[in-house]
């Protein structure tokens, strides 16, 4: 089968490579659609994966065959990455956490098989039969949702707040259809690339400023009276964007990081650590089946038109031209991009 395949440090090749096989308990897809996430694009240029692995997650597809012990699904059923691994029925958590997750060890793991390619075999723990009022992209757009979905969850929104977004990228951009769905005072965006400022700016954010134009952090204090947002959503994973988060927060505001740091990054707490911050890591393995059950929710009602980022679609064979794009903020002209191998 063809696949995308990492081969060194910000080079993916397409080369023909054995079928995944089917183990007990698993299915195997032909992929229809996977999603580029922003985790992607940093492990691979960042030279995080072992040679060989195949990246991408954000996948939909149908069932070609099944492993033994699967009852759950059919060959032939629409499936779309889903995460049900570690949560009963009623949604308490009953697998054993590692204590110490570390996403180098995680993403670096040898073998690791992504959906950047025709076939893909996955655990029925990971997959859920899409239904019928869902269609293929949105399917393949429910991960990068339940990210954003949580993390506005994180942010405890009151709607007095005022909100500040560091980055605007595709799972910003749901995050703030989110924001404004549940109602808040005011929303200020930071954005380098263009596309990505023009739409985020359509999705009502009141002013999104160039951050290596304009001093947004004191535009930003200015039209919050002086304060600053209550919450920030650090959405970029630049080497200064934790510190400008940081200084922009009202008192005693929260700053969510939502962002994939894979290299180091500067803080200077002097300018900042008197107004207290609660600043929260997190990543979508600390969602939960909440945030699951209520996006889906959102892509089946349409509350959220998932497909509206999607600005893309590209083939396998065009891959490694897309991830140089995206990785280039200030020439991408791109939003939410799926590759259709
Ligand atoms: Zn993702």
């Amino acid at each position: 089968m063809k696949a995308a395949v990492y081969t060194e440090k910000g080079v993916l090749e397409i080369k023909d490579v054995p079928k995944p096989q089917v183990h007990p308990g698993q299915l195997l897809v032909r992929v229809t659609y996977c999603g580029i996430c922003g985790t992607d694009l940093h492990n691979y240029s960042y030279g995080i994966p072992s040679q060989g692995a195949i990246l991408g997650h954000e996948w939909c597809g149908i069932v070609e065959a099944i492993g033994d012990c699967v009852e759950e699904f059919s060959v032939g059923d629409r499936v779309m990455y889903y995460k049900h691994a570690g949560f009963d029925v009623a949604g308490s958590e009953v697998r054993t956490r590692n204590l110490r997750p570390n996403p180098r060890a995680i993403y670096s793991a040898p073998g690791r098989m992504g959906a950047f390619a025709e076939y893909f075999a996955v655990n029925t723990s990971q997959a859920e039969r899409i239904p019928d009022n869902v269609s293929d992209k949105a399917a393949a757009s429910l991960e990068p949702l339940v990210a954003g979905v949580h993390a506005v969850r994180l942010g405890k929104l009151k709607p007095s707040d005022t909100v500040a977004f560091i980055g605007t990228g595709p799972i910003a951009l749901y995050m703030i259809e989110r924001v404004k769905q549940i109602g808040v005072k005011a929303v200020y965006a930071a954005e380098i690339c263009p596309v990505r400022a023009a739409k985020a700016k359509e999705l009502g954010v009141e002013k999104v400023f160039d951050p290596e134009k304009e001093d947004f952090i004191s535009e930003i204090v200015e039209r919050t009276g002086g304060r600053g947002p209550d919450v920030v959503y650090e959405c970029a994973a630049g080497g200064h964007t934790l510190n400008q988060a940081c200084t922009l927060v009202a008192n005693n505001g929260r700053i969510v990081c939502l962002a994939v740091y894979q290299g180091p990054v500067t803080i200077e707490p002097l300018d900042w650590y008197m107004r207290q911050p609660e600043i929260k890591f997190t990543t979508n393995g600390d969602s939960l089946p909440a945030d699951w059950e209520t996006s889906l929710k959102l892509i089946q009602t349409r509350a959220i038109d998932v497909e509206e980022i999607i600005s893309h679609v590209i083939t396998l064979e065009e891959i490694q031209d897309t991830f140089l794009s995206l990785l280039d903020p200030r020439r991408n002209t791109m939003l939410r991009v799926l590759a259709q191998p």
